[in-house]
């Protein structure tokens, strides 16, 4: 097994040795790996170029970009970036050139959507439509077949031709030529159909089709699904079948799939152990010569050295962990790693902003894919300044401001700074909290901030600094429900900030973000019972595809037992956390409901007493019903923390309110972290 947390080194001799693929030389085996950003349909391509070469200048061995459709009927969604235009190809060529610059390799990923394509041009091998698109594919004939192969071949030869090292053709996540492996999407009775040899004809045909356009010396990385996460996914003979073919036909280096993007099983989200699929990609690389590739959930140097040394892969790809940190390598070389940026893998401001359709970025880096709009610029007048209140905003505020050259001092009431995010590392699945918690202390340290712990100042201990810079947070709300004064009624924040007795049978009232996280903390008793790689399998039904095809374990998934009762209600009609995350609402709904935790909406609450929570349905016909409960916990949003402020404000200008002080009402760490940067910018 790939399990190799905890082990913190000094150097990375495998991560930062250099290896030559073909005609290729790579500086280190650290990949950025292939994420969609919006940048590519913007237009701006100084933008996306700018992106790409910071990437480069911080010192990363090959950069891999976003998913580029062949043709019309490729594209993920009408209008997603190709390379046929003039203007597409001259922006393309003003990317490879940034990146060349700064020594840096890149390739373009050729990604052809298939059935996944949200739009009534998509195509596939059977007309048989995805469970997550609304639209039925038209079903490929022979010569829409060779359309596609063709497609392919031409846009390498075009990739080439703007200066890409190279491209990825995308075998795997459940896109067109996955569609073609997989008896599920491929019913076909033609060549391109029926057993294997048949189904992985058409993959083939494009990879020989790109090598022989696009000549020996051009880097061809094919990536192909390991592990389906579906059922009927492929077995792992037929894996290693398409491996040693893609081998012979011709590419230099194999990256790792895992699940199809309809699986129901998560695979990037936070909650997913590190290097949880480094095994699947061990099997591999002990079958076959070609260098392969790991992927998913690697965001430390440490883990993925672990994984080199270990023989679980032979090149390391970490797509979020670039954003979070343009500078990974650089930092790993110099032995700075604790200086790393943590990509926390919540997913809030990178794929949840793709699937919105809004341009990429990262909580804890704003500055990311807005390079040429956000910038920290060394100060030529260092101020004194004060922030008070060391939760997300008040830290990102201190810290640009400290990297810019001014004297910060950071006051902070508890005994330790992180506020709200101290909250989150409670949660089991979110550890990852920690991780920035510690990383901010670090930089803290580093960029001189005096932090005052224990304190809170009054109006007439600031009046000689500056700057002041208001971070005071948020209070919970209490809302207006008989009976919330009760012993056992407890807001969030009592019960994440303490050790409060909780009886068996738990309503929680407030169905949003933190109400979800607290049925996770409650329900698993605060322990991350799928904390180890083996365990976490266990509980998503995640089996080895060489045992059951497809990967999934046909009893299912095992989570452990609830450790109590737990009921979620919300006033809004329907089914809580639909206002979830994109990406990430579906896996906190499914944990939820594998605990057994009821969750309900439509409900207008009458009262609190000692038997639980009296409530009224209000859709339909009028329904009163008791919640019973033995704890009651309050997640009903929150309200700004701004008395300080409200002392302050009146008598000096330079005072600023900033984060959930400033605005409570669709908080959260993104638009905290992002509002602190941008009053320490232009402080
Ligand atoms: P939230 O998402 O706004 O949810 C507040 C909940 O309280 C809602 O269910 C709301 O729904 C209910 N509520 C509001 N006022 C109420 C009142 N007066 N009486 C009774 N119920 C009331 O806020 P949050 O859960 O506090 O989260 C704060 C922010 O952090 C959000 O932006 C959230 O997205 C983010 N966050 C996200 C995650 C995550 O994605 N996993 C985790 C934690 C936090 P009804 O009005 O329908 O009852
Ligand atoms: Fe990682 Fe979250 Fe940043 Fe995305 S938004 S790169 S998941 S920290």
């Amino acid at each position: 097994m790939c399990d190799h947390e905890s082990q913190v080194m000094t150097s990375y001799p495998h991560l930062l040795e250099p290896l030559s693929l073909g005609a290729i030389d790579l500086r280190n085996r650290a990949v950025m790996g292939s994420m969609h950003t919006g940048l590519e349909e913007t237009g701006e391509w100084d933008r996306m170029a700018a992106f790409y070469a910071e990437r480069a200048h911080g010192g990363v061995g090959l950069i891999v970009t976003g998913g580029i459709a062949p043709n019309r009927e490729g594209a993920v969604f009408p209008g997603a970036a190709g390379l046929a235009s003039a203007e597409e190809i001259a922006g393309h060529r003003r990317v490879t050139q940034a990146v060349h610059h700064h020594d840096g390799r890149i390739v373009m990923q050729i990604l052809h959507a298939g059935r996944y394509g949200y739009g009534r041009d998509c195509v596939a091998p059977s007309a048989i439509r995805s469970p997550i698109s609304p639209f039925t594919p038209k079903c490929l004939d022979e010569a829409g077949i060779h359309k596609q192969i063709e497609d392919f071949a031409d846009t390498a030869v075009r990739a080439r031709e703007v200066g890409y090292d190279g491209v990825e053709i995308m075998g795997s996540e459940g896109y067109l030529l996955n569609q073609f492996l997989v008896r599920r999407t491929n019913r076909r009775r033609d060549h391109w159909g029926g057993r294997y040899e048949n189904r992985m004809r058409f993959p083939l045909a494009v990879l020989r089709a790109v090598r022989a356009a696009a000549g020996e010396d051009f880097l061809i990385i094919f990536r192909l699904s390991l592990i389906d996460l579906v059922p009927d996914g492929s077995n792992w003979d037929e894996c290693l079948m398409l491996a040693r073919a893609v081998e012979a036909a011709g590419a230099d280096v194999i990256n790792t799939g895992i699940g199809w993007h309809e699986a129901r099983i998560p695979t990037i989200a936070t909650s997913v152990p590190r290097g949880a699929f480094g095994w699947i990609t061990r099997k591999l690389k002990a079958a076959i010569d070609l260098p392969v590739m790991a992927s998913n959930r690697i965001n430390t140097p440490e883990l993925a050295e672990a994984m080199l040394r270990d023989g679980c892969a032979d090149l390391i790809s970490m797509a979020r962990p670039f954003l979070a940190d343009a500078e990974f390598v650089a930092k790993a070389a110099q032995r700075r790693s604790a200086f790393i940026t943590p990509c926390i893998a919540c997913n809030q401001a990178c794929l949840d902003h793709t699937f919105e359709r809004k341009v990429s970025s990262c909580i804890v880096n704003p500055r990311a894919c807005h390079e040429l709009e956000i910038t920290y610029r060394p100060t030529t007048t260092a101020k004194s300044i004060a922030v008070v209140g060391a939760g997300p905003a008040g830290l990102s505020a201190s810290l640009i401001a400290a990297q810019r050259g001014h004297q910060v001092t950071l006051f902070e009431r508890s005994d330790q700074i992180g506020g709200q995010f101290n909250m989150a590392r409670r949660i089991p699945g979110k550890e990852e909290f920690h991780e920035l918690v510690r990383w901010y202390q670090c930089m803290l340290d580093d960029s001189g901030v005096q932090c005052r712990l224990n304190c809170q100042p009054e109006p007439a201990d600031l009046t000689t600094f500056d700057e002041i810079v208001i971070a005071t947070g948020v209070t919970p709300r209490l809302p207006d429900i008989d009976g919330r004064e009760a012993r056992h009624v407890l807001t969030y924040a009592e019960l994440l900030g303490g050790d409060a007795e909780i009886g068996e049978r738990v309503v929680i009232i407030g169905a949003g973000g933190i109400g979800f996280d607290v049925a996770e903390f409650l329900a698993s008793g605060g322990i991350n019972h799928a904390a180890s790689i083996e365990a976490w399998r266990r509980e998503w039904g995640v089996s080895d595809p060489a045992i059951h095809r497809g990967g999934i374990n046909p009893a299912g998934p095992q989570p452990s037992p609830a450790a109590r009762q737990i009921t979620l209600v919300q006033r809004k009609p329907g089914r809580p956390g639909k206002a979830l995350g994109k990406t990430t609402g579906w896996i906190h709904r499914s944990s939820l409901a594998m605990k057994q935790v009821q969750m309900l909406g439509g409900a207008a609450y009458d009262r609190i007493d000692q038997d639980g929570v009296h409530v009224t349905f209000t859709e339909g016909e009028p329904r009163r019903q008791l919640l019973a409960a033995d704890s009651v916990i309050l997640c009903t949003g929150q309200e700004s923390e701004r008395s300080l402020y409200d002392r302050l404000h009146d008598r000096r200008a330079s005072v600023h309110l900033i984060g959930g002080a400033c605005e409570a009402a669709n908080l959260d760490a993104k638009s905290a972290v992002a509002d602190g940067a941008r009053i320490a910018a232009r402080l």
